[in-house]
């Protein structure tokens, strides 16, 4: 047994070291990722939840990889993070959007508008809205999704005074994963986001848990009675998607409708108005 025990713990040892091993060539492989431009920026849609419409698309960020291939978030931002780096990233896929935004409407897709995912690391930096300034954004186009634990940190007046900016720019606010976190009625008073996502925890199992169904269907009463709209993600089924628009959900996002898309294929898509 000891012996056996010996092993495991070598085995373990030598996992964690492989493990290190990796994330050490993924920093160094990240940098030259950003140097070199291996960053793409996908489009998941968004819809309409009465009118199947498309109404926007939110941003994700993905790593074409030389010899790993595609990588999702997953793999790299907490490196990234680890680095320093993830503000750089942030206004990569910033800047590809708005690129992006000028291809389609030279292609006569309307994308009405798109959501970036912004880092707290990249909130707090004193020199976004400057940076921002100087970006051709079109305002009521480009929103920026913040997680809530953004609105919960030690520096809370700093954040809303550069909220503030923000939208005085035209970028609208939403709260990213909602229901997950530490969440606040107040925050939603006080930052008066023009959305709030409702984080697919609580939207998976709607069809099975009563508890996650009467969370969604408050969350969404009084998301309405604030004026604020709500955008439920993880939407994987379409009985998901009409038990969501009878709850009186705006928006809908998951794979029911489509996954994220390279530019390419959603443009496609988007042009044959997303009819399955
Ligand atoms: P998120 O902001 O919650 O983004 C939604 C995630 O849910 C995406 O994962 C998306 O692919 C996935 N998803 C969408 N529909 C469904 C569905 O129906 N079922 C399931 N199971 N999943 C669905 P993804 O693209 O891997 O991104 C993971 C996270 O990485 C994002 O979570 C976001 O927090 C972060 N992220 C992505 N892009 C960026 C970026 O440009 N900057 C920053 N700072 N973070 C990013
Ligand atoms: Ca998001
Ligand atoms: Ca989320």
């Amino acid at each position: 047994a000891k012996n056996l025990g010996r092993n495991r713990y070598e085995f373990f040892t030598q996992n964690l070291q492989s493990e290190i091993i990796t994330q050490k060539r993924t920093a160094d492989e990240l940098l030259t990722a950003i140097e070199e431009q291996q960053f793409v920026t996908w489009y998941q849609p968004q819809f309409c939840a009465n009118s199947m419409k498309l109404t926007g698309v939110e941003a994700l960020v993905r790593w074409r990889h030389p010899h790993r291939g595609i990588l999702a978030p997953d793999a790299f931002l907490g490196i990234a993070e680890d680095l320093n780096v993830t503000a750089t990233l942030d206004q990569i896929v910033l800047e590809t959007v708005l690129k992006d935004q000028m291809r389609w409407a030279a292609a006569g897709i309307d994308v009405p508008k798109v959501s970036v995912n912004v880092s707290s690391k990249r909130l707090k930096d004193e020199g976004l809205i400057e940076t921002l300034k100087t970006l051709q954004i079109t305002p009521g186009r480009i929103s920026f999704e913040l997680i809530e634990s953004i609105f919960l940190d030690e520096s809370e007046d700093g954040v809303t005074a550069n909220l503030d900016r923000i939208k005085a720019l035209g970028i609208d606010i939403e709260i990213d994963d909602f229901g997950t976190g530490h969440t606040s009625i107040v925050s939603l008073l006080k930052l008066r986001p023009k959305r709030l996502k409702i984080d697919r925890q609580l939207v998976m199992p709607i069809l099975e848990s009563r508890q996650e169904l009467t969370l969604v269907r408050a969350i969404i009463d009084i998301a309405k009675s604030l004026g604020v709209e709500t955008v439920a993600e993880g939407v994987e089924t379409m009985q998901h998607a009409k038990v969501l628009r009878d709850m009186g959900c705006d928006l809908l996002q998951g794979y029911a409708f489509s996954r994220p898309l390279p530019y390419e294929n959603f443009s496609t898509m988007a042009m044959a108005g997303f009819r399955q």
